[in-house]
Formats: C-alpha cells, sequence, structure tokens
C-alpha cells in the first residue's frame, strides 16, 4: 500500500507528477486544488465559498479543506493500491489533522515525495501555465504563501517520517522514472 504525499512549490509539476504515479501504481489521487476548480466551475456551495480565495492565491481555510479530505479518503481508497495527495496538507495544521485521519484508517506511515526547483524556475514554469489563477501578482503571492505557511510542514515531517526529495526541473518521464525508482 502506498500513502504518499507530493509536496513541492506552486508549480513545480506535483499535478503531472501525481496523474501519472496514480496511473502506473493504481492509486487514488485526490487534488484539492483540482476539487476547489471543479467546484468553483460548478458553482457549487464550496466554489462560491472558495472562488475569490483561490483566484487571490491565498488558502481556503484549514477546516473547509480538512472536511474535504476526510471525507475523500473514507470513500475513495478501498480497492485501490494506496493514495497520493497533491496540495494537501498546505498547512501544519492541515499535516495535524492529516495524521489523525490516517491514524483512525489505519493507513499512517506516510512518504513525503518532495519535489525541488529553485524560485526562478518556478515563476518561469507559473507564467507559461497560464491557469486563471497564475498572474503575476498572484504568483509572487502563492510563493509566499508556499514558503510562510506550507513549507513548515518538511520540519514537522522530519523527525519521524520518509522524505524522497527529487529534483523537480527536468522532462516529465525523467523525473517520474526517478520517482518510480525511489518509491520501489
Ligand atoms: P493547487 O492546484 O494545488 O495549486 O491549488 C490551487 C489553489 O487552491 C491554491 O492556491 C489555494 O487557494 C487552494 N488550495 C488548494 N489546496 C489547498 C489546501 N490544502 N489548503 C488551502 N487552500 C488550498
Amino acid at each position: 500500500m502506498h500513502k504518499i504525499v507530493i509536496f513541492g512549490a506552486p508549480g513545480v509539476g506535483k499535478g503531472t507528477q501525481s496523474q501519472l504515479l496514480s496511473e502506473k501504481l493504481n492509486l487514488y489521487h485526490l487534488s484539492t486544488g483540482e476539487v476547489l476548480r471543479k467546484a468553483i466551475s460548478d458553482e457549487t456551495d464550496l466554489g462560491l465559498k472558495a472562488k475569490k480565495i483561490v483566484e487571490s492565491g491565498h488558502l481556503v481555510s484549514d477546516d473547509l479543506m480538512i472536511e474535504i479530505v476526510v471525507d475523500a479518503l473514507k470513500n475513495n481508497v478501498k480497492g485501490t493500491e494506496g493514495f497520493i495527495l497533491d496540495g494537501f496538507p498546505r498547512t501544519i495544521e492541515q499535516a495535524g489533522a492529516l495524521d489523525n485521519i490516517l491514524k483512525e484508517l489505519g493507513l499512517d506511515d506516510l512518504k513525503v515525495l518532495h519535489l525541488v526547483a529553485n524560485d526562478d524556475e518556478i515563476i518561469k514554469r507559473l507564467m507559461l501555465r497560464g491557469r486563471t489563477d497564475d498572474n503575476a501578482e498572484t504568483i509572487k503571492l502563492r510563493l509566499k504563501v508556499y514558503i510562510d505557511s506550507t513549507k513548515p510542514i518538511l520540519e514537522y515531517y522530519k523527525p519521524d517520517r520518509k522524505i524522497i526529495e527529487v529534483n523537480g526541473i527536468g522532462e516529465i518521464e525523467d523525473v517520474f522514472n526517478k520517482i518510480v525508482s525511489y518509491l520501489q
């Protein structure tokens, strides 16, 4: 059973690599960003609550995000070879809540896959991607949010979690092959 959190700055390639990995290893892939973008385009209650926040580059509230992830893990992991979380946890509080739910579900011993890249490369990639929340101003804010709120999670995980560091820069296939070889 694979229990993976994919971690890294916005734009480092977490979505692409998670998608490939979930197909190869038959994992449940949960992208909280995708859940929010779909809710926004479907104009659900969640979407209406989240729209402005997502478009500004700030983080949606921990309570809301934790509820989404708890429900999703409870309902979708059965029948798979595990899961990969992409975009969650984003705060220490989310990381703590994740530990609790995984313990409850008997799914602890999480691996952390850290895709590493420098800021210049990240900015270049985000400018090229062209999502509605990708413009010079929100990119700067999202990087700051990443550094202030998300990156400290690595320290939280360091003492007793397996952290796998992979350089996220390079051909998609090369990065993917490296990830697979580290996980096996
Ligand atoms: P992403 O696709 O992971 O880059 O997420 C896009 C946006 O969705 C982020 O900039 C946040 O506004 C929001 N978001 C996604 N995941 C989370 C999370 N775990 N906590 C708070 N906000 C999130």
